[in-house]
C-alpha cells in the first residue's frame, strides 16, 4: 500500500488528520507526520492561533497544513473538519486520535460533570472521529486509525476513574473497528503512552514526577518525540501487517 509509505514524493504522500494538535504530544505527533505529507490540524476552535503556529512550524520544515479548528464531541464539527480535509488533500490515509482531556478526583468525590466530560472527550470523540474518517477510508480501501490510549486504560491510577475508564474503552473501541475494518485494508490500533513530559503531566509538582520517573524501569518519563515515533510506525508500512493491537510507549513501567 503506497499510500502507508514513509516517503514524502507526492504520489506517496500519507494525508494525516490529527486532532488535539495545537501543543504537547498533538503537535509533536503532526510535525512528525508532516515529514510523510500533508497534514490536518484540529483543536477546539480557541486554540486557532496555537494551531496556526504548528501550520506554520510544518510549513518551515518543508510540509503541507491544514488548520480545521472544532470540538471532536460535536458530530458536525467534526464531519466538517474530515470533509475539510479531504477537499484540501484529496484522501484521507491516516486519523490520529489524540485530543485528551483529565478531570481528576477521587471517586467519592468525583462529580457527574468530571465523570461525563472525560469520557465525552475521550471516548465519544474518538469514535466520532473515527466514524467520519472511517467513510472516506472505506471508499478509498486503506486507511489507518491510531487511538491515544494510556497505561492507565490497562493498569487503573487511583484518582483517575473517568480518564482510566475512558482510555479502557478506548481499547475497546480500537479492537472492534480493528475487526470491523480490516477487510476493506484499514488498520486501527491503539497507543498506551506512560507518563509522558506535556502540558498535561507538567500539572504534577517536581516531588511527584520524580518518584514517577522511579517507577519506570527506562527511568525517565518519555517524551512526546517518543510517542511520535511509534505513531509514524503504526503508519508506515512497515505496520501494514498490525490491528487491533496496543503499543505501550512507556519505559516499560507495564509490562
Ligand atoms: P494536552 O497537552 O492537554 O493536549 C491535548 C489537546 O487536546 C489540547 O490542546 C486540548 O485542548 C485538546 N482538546 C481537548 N478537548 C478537545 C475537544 N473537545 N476537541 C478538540 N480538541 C480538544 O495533552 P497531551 O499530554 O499532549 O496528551 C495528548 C494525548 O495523549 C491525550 O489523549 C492524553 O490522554 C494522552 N496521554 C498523555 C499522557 C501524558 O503523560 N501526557 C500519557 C498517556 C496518554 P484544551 O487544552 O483546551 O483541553
Amino acid at each position: 500500500m503506497t499510500a502507508k509509505s514513509d516517503d514524502a514524493s507526492p504520489e506517496q504522500a500519507l494525508v494525516t488528520l490529527v486532532t488535539g494538535a495545537r501543543r504537547g504530544i498533538g503537535r509533536v505527533i503532526a510535525l512528525r507526520l508532516a515529514r510523510c505529507g500533508p497534514v490536518t490540524l484540529n483543536d477546539i476552535a480557541e486554540g486557532k492561533d496555537e494551531l496556526e503556529g504548528v501550520a506554520e512550524e510544518v510549513r518551515g520544515i518543508g510540509g503541507r497544513a491544514l488548520v480545521a479548528p472544532g470540538d471532536v464531541t460535536e458530530a458536525d464539527q467534526v464531519a466538517a473538519v474530515v470533509k475539510q480535509s479531504v477537499e484540501e488533500f484529496g484522501r484521507l490515509d491516516v486519523l490520529v486520535n489524540n485530543a485528551g482531556i483529565t478531570r481528576d478526583g477521587l471517586l467519592v468525590r468525583m462529580t457527574e460533570e468530571q465523570w461525563r466530560s472525560v469520557l465525552e472527550v475521550n471516548l465519544t470523540g474518538a469514535f466520532l472521529c473515527s466514524r467520519s474518517a472511517a467513510k472516506v477510508m472505506l471508499r478509498q480501501r486503506s486507511g489507518c486509525i491510531i487511538n491515544m490510549a494510556s497505561v492507565v486504560g490497562l493498569m487503573g491510577n487511583a484518582g483517575q476513574a473517568n480518564y482510566s475508564a475512558s482510555k479502557a474503552g478506548l481499547i475497546g473501541l480500537t479492537k472492534s473497528m480493528a475487526r470491523e475494518l480490516a477487510p476493506r485494508g484499514i488498520t486501527v490500533n491503539a497507543i498506551a503512552p506512560g507518563f509522558i513530559a506535556s502540558p498535561m503531566t507538567d500539572k504534577l509538582g517536581e516531588q511527584a514526577r520524580d518518584k514517577l520517573s522511579s517507577l519506570i524501569p527506562l527511568g525517565r518519563l518519555g517524551t512526546a518525540e517518543d510517542v511520535a515515533d511509534a505513531v509514524a510506525f503504526l503508519a508506515s508500512d512497515a505496520a501494514s501487517y498490525i490491528t487491533g493491537q496496543v503499543l505501550k510507549v512507556d519505559g516499560g513501567m507495564h509490562m
